[in-house]
């Protein structure tokens, strides 16, 4: 990978705060301060006595450490330079990636969109067509190092449809997820995207096609304010501001609480909010599929109807809903039920076999 090419991947990133409420973090010798425009700009040299705050002790961890912090290892398009005169394309940038994808990272998704793929029905793609197959996966396996975890899964999702991935703990649901959203690499097998097979594709590409991961556990930058992390959640449309701004009021319409707390640090909000952000954020990539993991983990039943009947109303608005799920209440807003046990699809549950729950536990217990 060349310098140009270097992103840091933002869970990897130790933000803090300085004396003047100035939002930073360190990276290859380097202090790269939030803007008001949520970009990361360079202030300079770490320690360098005319960058802005670089006497400021950070919060928390040795300073020192973020110097190891990981790249990521697609290329990305770079950010802005702080500094007059600096156009950006020399030491003084560094290029930070924002997809809310699997795998637990949050990395900079900004490379222009692959050739072939159509942006312009990205978000809002319409109703459900049965028989219309927006994503299809055939024979996909895949796993950690040596270890097996796939062993040849298929299933299809409807455009406009809201399936729901279901299975006990360790079946590989999360697996299956972060291959689709190409956090993790495929041994063998297919992942179609109308048509087109985005297997090995990678986080970036994946994303620009409109497959928008939402990772496990609520991964929200807790230092930033709820409004940043919009804004982060935006970053590949960051150029279309009218559609960023639109969005920010739909996604606003869902989760009315963000509304009432855009300026909170995201790390005060419960644990509801911070779920609701997360989705808030995996929307402001614009996504044609929404892909959720595990979004009523460790939360209080009635937050979890709340979520899980948002998450209706973004399908109905056009956005196909992928949820990973061990919460069966996720079957009421669903419009098929994959069942996954042991790296393998087992059954798919329509209709009205959705509601019988007996059938649904036996199922799922084998
Ligand atoms: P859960 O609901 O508990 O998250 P899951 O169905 O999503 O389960 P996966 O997270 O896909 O299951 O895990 C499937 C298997 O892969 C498990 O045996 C798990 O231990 C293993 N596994 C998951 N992630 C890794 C990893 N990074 N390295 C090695 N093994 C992993």
């Amino acid at each position: 990978m060349s310098e140009d090419e270097e992103a840091v991947e933002l869970d990897h990133v130790e933000w803090y705060v300085d004396d003047d409420g100035t939002e930073f973090f360190h990276h290859a010798g380097h202090r790269y301060e939030l803007g008001e425009d949520g970009y990361a700009y360079d202030a300079g040299p770490v320690g360098d006595a005319t960058s802005s705050g670089a006497d400021q002790a950070p919060m928390g961890p040795d300073a020192d450490a973020t110097t190891e912090m990981p790249v990521a290892a697609a290329p990305t398009t770079q950010l802005p330079a702080a500094s007059a005169g600096d156009d950006g394309a020399g030491d003084g940038t560094v290029r930070i990636s924002t997809d809310d994808n699997g795998g637990g990272s949050q990395m900079a998704s900004v490379v222009a969109p692959p050739q072939g793929v159509d942006r312009s029905s990205a978000a809002g793609n319409g109703h459900r067509e049965p028989g219309d197959v927006m994503l299809r996966i055939r024979g996909l396996r895949s796993g950690y190092g040596n270890l097996p975890v796939l062993h040849g899964v298929d299933f299809d999702i409807e455009r406009g449809s809201t399936a729901v991935l279901l299975g006990l703990n360790g079946a590989g649901k999360t697996t299956t997820a972060t291959n689709i959203c190409g956090s993790l690499g495929v041994w063998d097998g297919s992942i179609e995207l109308d048509g087109q097979d985005i297997a090995g594709w990678g986080i970036k590409k994946s994303v620009d096609a409109g497959v928008v991961m939402v990772p496990e556990g609520r991964r929200v930058f807790p230092d930033l304010s709820v409004e940043r992390n919009l804004q982060i959640g935006a970053w590949q449309q960051r150029k279309d501001t009218d559609w960023v701004a639109q969005q920010r009021e739909q996604v606003l319409e869902y989760f009315p609480r963000l509304r009432e707390r855009l300026a909170q640090k995201a790390g005060t909000l419960s644990g509801g909010e911070q779920q609701m952000l997360a989705i808030a954020r995996g929307l402001m990539a614009k996504p044609r599929l929404l892909i959720i993991d595990e979004a009523s983990m460790g939360l209080a039943p009635v937050i979890v109807s709340q979520v899980f009947s948002i998450i209706e109303q973004i399908n109905e608005d056009g956005v196909t809903v992928l949820m990973i799920e061990q919460n069966v209440g996720a079957l009421d807003v669903a419009d098929v039920a994959i069942v996954m046990e042991q790296g393998t699809i087992i059954r798919e549950l329509h209709g009205e076999e959705l509601s019988d729950r007996a059938l649904v536990s036996q199922t799922l217990m084998g």
